[in-house]
């Protein structure tokens, strides 16, 4: 066979040759040691939080070893095109604080030299390559159709496979040139598949980044490079652009891992050098009854990074979350760093877990709540319009308006040495504090008890003192004592019987009144916030 001539006969229009391409893509010149690193999402219409892991990976590679991370868009499924899609994930990216060095927004602006960054306005590169490829009688056409999106052989083969019969080459490679002339004559259509050389009974050994030494069957399949409609395969692309882009490190998910056979096939047939890989594990969480199972897209909003944007979680806590997840050190700097900034935690992306990470609610409202329990009333209040602004539209102008009241509710128990740590997400202010925005519709008061808390009420109303605390509690107290009620605790605890309860008890009635809520907050904070007035006509609504 005559591969020259084959080559021309598949690709008459491919003048670009490989070497005039690897000129325009000359290596990086970077500093020993630099690594460059790549977040490479299909614009499918949302941010993966496993995706988010990986850029947390890459961006921290770059970061710490003065290197350049970059974002490509893998468009070339077009059935999975979703308008826009990029922009969410660039939105995510420098949301977060994690913008790339490099990057294109369609229809906009491009950074950096290495591009285009969409691979499919890369179809001339990859085109000239499989052409090369022919040329070297290392790649042929297959001609079968597609049925269902795979091609006739492929789900012949899938048959196969699933008896046992292993029939790895295409049928395809033994076309003549005579046979191959008609197909084209006739109009029909071509993929690219790789010549494979290898034996899929034999193993290879590669290193990755995080899960060490790893042993895996060589690829022995004629795989598909370049799909009949001219657009390459992700492993195709994966090789083409990681060498010319110049990434050194690939971090993508697990369920790549099986493919790396065919990746070290495909680099060795175009003479490139692998870069290093690491392979990040999927995210599982445990069900109602206690399984573990794997975050799905359709039962998990977690999965889409918009739902910790939508609910108004704290960025900060969400990265340190993840942090946590994927680095079993960070808990332990965060204990002994507790006001560094994450970005100073020395995070070697190379030193992942390769323990099932496991998404966890309450474990992130946990570090939310520290999060936010450490900022101030102010930033509380810009972080919570801010969210208003995108999420909550009908509530953006009382809080334009209300500024001060609604920061000083913020305020409650914070800025203290022991901040009050209930807030996790800004979804849940007017819900938590509902009570210091009109009075409860509901009282957690136990039916048993209403005659005491009434009769607690109605003389409440001429011991109600806002002046100071102490005030306003020896106020509580006399008027407990008079009631029968203890205003010692240790005597309260010898003699229990002896009272109705003691003055903790006469402080919850009042505040099931005021707040609706056996707990909350300082009862006095709130009571002063309120105002006399307010106080009063609550308690006078009740009694
Ligand atoms: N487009 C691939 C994906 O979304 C990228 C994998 C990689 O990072 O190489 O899974």
């Amino acid at each position: 066979m005559d591969n020259k001539k084959l080559a021309d006969l598949l690709f008459p229009d491919v003048k670009l040759t490989v070497e005039q391409i690897e000129k325009k893509y000359p290596k990086r010149k970077l500093k020993p040691g630099a690594e460059v690193t790549r977040f490479a999402p299909s614009p499918t219409g949302f941010m993966h939080l496993g995706g988010f892991f990986q850029v947390l990976i890459d961006y921290s590679i770059a970061k710490h070893s003065d290197g350049v991370f970059f974002l490509r868009i893998e468009d070339t499924d077009q059935k999975r095109e979703v308008s826009g899609a990029s922009a969410v994930i660039m939105d995510i990216l420098t949301g977060y604080g994690f913008t790339p060095d490099e990057y294109e927004l369609k229809g906009g602006v491009t950074v950096g030299e290495y591009g285009p960054y969409y691979q499919t306005e890369r179809k001339e590169i990859y085109r000239a390559y499989a052409k090369k490829l022919v040329s070297e009688g290392k790649a042929f056409p297959c001609f079968c159709k597609k049925t269902d999106g795979l091609a006739d052989v492929e789900l012949k083969r899938q048959k196969n496979f699933a008896q046992g019969l292993l029939e790895e080459k295409d049928p395809c490679r033994n076309l003549s040139m005579e046979q191959i002339e008609q197909n084209i004559k006739e109009g029909k259509k071509f993929a690219i598949r790789i010549k494979s050389n290898g034996d899929g009974k034999r193993k290879i050994k590669f290193n990755d980044g995080s899960r060490g030494e790893i042993e895996i069957l060589q690829n022995s399949k004629d795989a598909i490079l370049l799909k009949n409609d001219s657009l390459p395969t992700y492993h195709f692309a994966h090789a083409i652009d990681d060498t010319l882009m110049g990434t050194t490190v690939v971090v993508r998910g697990e369920e790549w891992l099986p493919s790396y056979p065919l990746h070290a096939e495909i680099f060795e047939a175009l003479g490139f050098k692998q870069p290093k890989y690491i392979h990040t594990p999927l995210i599982y969480k445990f069900n109602e009854k206690g399984n573990r199972r794997k975050l799905s897209k359709r039962k998990d909003p977690e999965m889409d990074m918009r739902y910790f944007e939508k609910e108004g979680y704290d960025k900060t806590a969400v990265v340190e979350y993840l942090l946590n997840l994927i680095n079993s050190n960070f808990e332990i700097w965060r204990k002994n760093n507790p006001n560094a900034d994450f970005r100073e935690f020395p995070f070697d992306g190379f030193k992942i877990t390769t323990v099932t990470p496991i998404f966890d609610f309450n474990k992130l409202n946990d570090i939310s709540k520290d999060v936010i329990s450490k900022l101030s009333a102010e930033q509380c209040y810009e972080y919570l319009l801010n969210w208003a602004k995108n999420y909550s539209i009908e509530n953006v102008e009382y809080l334009e308006k209300q500024r001060e009241y609604v920061t000083k509710v913020l305020n409650i128990d914070r800025e203290k040495p022991k901040p009050r740590k209930d807030i996790y997400k800004w979804s849940m202010f007017f819900e938590l504090f509902d009570y210091m925005f009109g009075a409860p519709k509901s009282f957690e008061i136990d039916e048993s008890e209403r005659k005491n808390y009434e009769k607690v009420l109605r003389n409440y109303k001429n011991y109600l003192v806002l002046t100071t605390k102490e005030d306003w509690f020896n106020n509580v107290k006399k008027m407990a004592g008079e009631l029968g009620y203890a205003t010692d605790n240790a005597d309260f605890k010898k003699n229990p019987n002896k009272y109705l309860g003691n003055v903790a008890k006469v402080c919850e009635y009042i505040r099931i009144a005021i707040t609706g809520r056996k707990n909350s907050p300082d009862l006095y904070e709130i009571m002063t916030l309120l105002g006399e007035k307010e106080v009063l006509r609550r308690i006078c609504a009740i009694v």
